[in-house]
């Protein structure tokens, strides 16, 4: 037996379904999940010492590739100093600042400690401030898992095939909406029934958890219109795209300025870190200034600030996010040709750092039904044909995938010959 199915064996004893978190444990695609002992630039190693080219990066905070030695110093400086207060800290001003600057909309920021606790308090927020009830979402979207956002919702929902969770009271699901994902008229009409009821509209900007799917300008210029039109707070969820698609996350990409973002991810460098902001008048209404609760014994913690502050210098630097697209093209580009040359359906999205491989008849995926017609069992062979080659995508067909500063020409060529080979045998 390998070592991973012994520590898979041993985790099943007290841990639910031997993970911590449900896409870990492969029920997307089947068999073992790897268990990890060292991660170093685009390389993780698993238990048994295989090395594999890491396509997921902890689910898109790992930006520059694992451990680098600016986030690493970071910490081990921050962590000999005390590993948490409770109190207020120098760091926490300076991550502040620098949020603001990145990203303008964001007039004042609260940090937190994952992007559940920021969708859900962002969600507070609006609610109290327009003193309405109902939330809208997009179906595959998903937020965290906050009771009013497990509705329709996306990411392990999806991979486990229960989009709306157990344990959610009716009376709670009752206030969240929901629409498919860039579809002007639907919102159109939504508006026009009960504008006046939507305390405020949350959404990947990116769809990033049913896949990867890129929204339409207009979609998202729609949405802005109607949100300011009828008094309803836009929430952009950027946990996922902030600092990931652009230096100023998709707001910046597309030009759309939201009333809250939240943040996570990306501006933790891999430790455990949320955010969200926006708007000063909004931002006012939370306590101690307003009357919206919202709390953390370890917010803005000191090791987490400093290990984020280090990474937004690295990827603000010039041409950091051009590079990693660049990089990232050569990839999906070359996919596609091997597909293709192959006769096998296949397309593929990309934003920025993200992007989503398809086995679909489709040449453009633009909704969650185009995600969900595509070939699952297919995705699945592919799989472990690459996970065998030493090549780790995400476990499941409807996550998006994450490249880092750290993959360079070397791992993306090992990559496509990797797929050329899976490609013909799929064929
Ligand atoms: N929002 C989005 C867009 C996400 O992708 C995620 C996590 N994948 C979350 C919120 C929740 O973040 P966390 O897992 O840190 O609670």
């Amino acid at each position: 037996m390998s070592r991973n199915q012994e520590l898979f064996t041993a985790a099943c004893r007290h841990i639910p379904g031997g993970v911590n978190s449900p896409v870990r444990a492969f029920k997307g695609v089947g068999g073992t999940p790897i268990f990890f002992s060292k991660g170093q630039g685009a390389y993780l190693w698993d238990a048994d010492g295989k090395a594999y080219i890491d396509y997921i990066g902890s689910w898109g905070p790992m930006i520059l590739g694992h451990a680098h030695p600016d986030i690493v110093r970071a910490v081990q400086e921050a962590a000999v100093n005390g590993l948490s207060f409770g109190a207020p800290t120098e760091a926490e001003i300076q991550m502040a600042d620098k949020v603001c600057e990145l990203m303008p909309s964001m007039e004042m920021v609260r940090m937190v400690s994952s992007g559940t606790e920021a969708t859900m308090s962002a969600i507070r927020l609006a609610r109290g401030y327009t003193q309405r009830d109902k939330l809208l979402k997009f179906e595959g979207c998903y937020h965290g898992h906050a009771d009013s956002l497990l509705v329709k919702a996306g990411s392990g929902l999806l991979t486990l095939g229960v989009p709306t969770s157990l344990g959610v009271p009716a009376d709670l699901a009752k206030h969240t909406l929901t629409l498919p994902y860039n579809d002007i008229a639907a919102l159109e009409q939504l508006f026009g029934q009960m504008g006046e009821e939507i305390a405020c509209v949350i959404i990947e900007p990116v769809a990033g958890n049913m896949n990867c799917v890129p929204p339409s300008l207009a979609f998202l210029q729609s949405l802005r219109r109607l949100c300011t039109e009828y008094g309803a707070v836009l929430i952009f969820d950027e946990v996922m795209t902030g600092f990931r698609v652009a230096l100023g996350g998709a707001q910046a990409l597309y030009n759309i300025k939201p009333d809250l973002t939240t943040l996570g991810k990306v501006i933790g460098a891999g430790l455990p870190v949320g955010a969200f902001g926006g708007k000063r008048e909004i931002m006012e209404c939370i306590a101690p200034l307003g009357g919206v609760y919202q709390a953390g014994t370890l917010s803005g913690n000191p090791l987490a600030m400093r290990a984020g502050l280090a990474m937004l210098a690295l990827v603000s630097k010039a041409g950091f996010y051009e590079q990693l697209a660049a990089q990232l093209n050569t990839l999906l580009t070359g996919l596609q040709q091997r597909a293709d040359a192959v006769g096998i359906p296949f397309t593929t999205t990309q934003v920025g750092g993200m992007f989503g491989l398809f086995f679909s008849t489709k040449s453009q995926i633009e909704s969650y039904d185009d995600v969900m017609a595509c070939d699952v069992a297919r995705f699945k062979s592919f799989f472990h044909l690459m996970l065998a080659e030493g090549v780790y995508l995400a476990p499941s067909a409807f996550e998006a995938g994450f490249i880092s500063s750290a993959h360079g020409h070397t791992e993306i060529q090992v990559t496509l010959l990797a797929a050329e080979r899976a490609f013909a045998q799929l064929a």
